[in-house]
């Protein structure tokens, strides 16, 4: 069999992380990027890119964690190198507060992360409205340059980025050998799954260098994210909203939130205000599918629906997709030789 022809559908953190590990892991394969809209258009741009897990209900605990310490073992390297700037990649510290303490005081992730202990008395003291805390260490992205390096990074490996809206995976068949799903929300439409729903949510990047530390409470509604350029402030998290539009009374209930949390973001200045849609489900759908037509067989592997935490995960899921993505090749490999004896 010629090169396998392998195309992935969607240019956000996950189709670009899924290419990359696919071009990684078969050299010999000829990748293709499709994708309706590239960085800075896509919901992965919104995003505040924190390591800091959600939790998918569907999906074992000890899967999401494995997805979870790949995922951070991966940045982390970028982290440590002469990339990380332009990859957008930074270490941050802070806390994670609690009205009252939770039931789980150790959540799933909190020995992946760096140093995670509860919150000492005198930390405490500047959250008069919390009673409990965990302080840790994470990673984050800046969306828009890690995105722009994962492109980089598919260039320089010879991984082809083309502009176009995939009305139904099918249409792939006479091009591609394989195709891999990574639209996102888009999948609803592409693929008719009923089963994943918009989560909208409203942040706001501001201009506010002095803030050095994150701080997010417990309840994932309100947070302060520094990132290396600007400050994400969130959020909101409005389940089956499709609206795009940012809504000005959210703007300043959020604004409001953060500086219950940190006054001094009284001063933040230049707020931009944006909208994303979570690709949300149960649990990530990550599995093989063999469509057919009239004796015709395409392989797919879906990789979407990542809900609130795509980019505490994306490497860990990208790099089972491409591990499907090696099944399938095994298997047109093998059909392909058996139609030859
Ligand atoms: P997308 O980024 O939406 O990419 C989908 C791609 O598919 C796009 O390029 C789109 O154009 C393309 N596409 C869709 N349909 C078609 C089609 N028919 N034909 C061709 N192309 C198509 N996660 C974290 O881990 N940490 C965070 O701090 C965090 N903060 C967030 C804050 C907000 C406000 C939001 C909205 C999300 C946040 N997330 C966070 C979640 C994260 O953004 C998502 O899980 C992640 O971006 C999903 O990536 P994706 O590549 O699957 O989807």
């Amino acid at each position: 069999m010629a090169a396998p022809k392998v195309a992935v559908v969607g240019a956000g953190v996950v189709g670009l992380s899924t290419a990359l590990c696919i071009a990684e892991t078969c050299p010999s394969c000829s990748v293709t990027v499709l994708s309706d809209q590239f960085s800075p258009n896509t919901t992965s741009d919104v995003a505040a890119g924190m390591l800091i897990p959600h939790t998918y209900p569907g999906t074992p605990i000890h899967t999401q964690k494995q997805w979870f310490k790949e995922t951070f073992t991966y940045l982390f390297a970028i982290n440590n190198s002469a990339e990380a700037s332009e990859a957008g990649i930074s270490l941050i510290s802070g806390w994670q507060v609690f009205k009252n303490t939770p039931k789980e005081e150790l959540p799933f992730w909190s020995d992946v992360v760096l140093g995670f202990r509860p919150m000492s008395e005198a930390e405490l003291q500047k959250f008069p409205q919390h009673q409990f805390g965990q302080a840790f260490t994470t990673l984050k992205c800046d969306c828009p340059p890690y995105l722009l390096w994962l492109e980089k990074r598919l260039k320089a490996t010879g991984v082809q980025m083309r502009t176009r809206k995939v009305a139904n995976l099918w249409e792939l068949h006479s091009e591609y050998n394989i195709v891999v799903n990574c639209a996102g929300i888009g999948a609803h439409q592409l693929v008719g799954d009923e089963k994943l729903f918009p989560v909208r949510g409203q942040v706001l990047k501001v201009h506010a260098p002095w803030v050095k530390n994150f701080i997010r409470d417990g309840d994932g509604l309100t947070y302060i994210y520094p990132g290396i350029h600007r400050v994400t402030l969130g959020g909101t998290r409005e389940r089956d909203s499709w609206s795009l539009s940012p809504d000005p009374g959210t703007t300043k209930d959020i604004l409001d939130r953060c500086c219950s949390l940190e006054p001094s973001l009284r001063g933040a200045e230049d707020i931009k205000v944006k909208v994303g849609l979570r690709p949300s489900r149960q649990c990530v759908r990550l599995q093989k599918e063999v469509l057919s037509q009239g004796g015709v067989k395409l392989p797919v592997v879906h990789n979407y629906g990542h809900g609130a935490g795509g980019f505490s995960v994306h490497r860990g899921t990208a790099k089972e997709a491409a591990r499907l993505v090696g099944e399938c090749i095994a298997a047109l490999q093998g059909s392909s030789s058996r139609a030859k004896l």
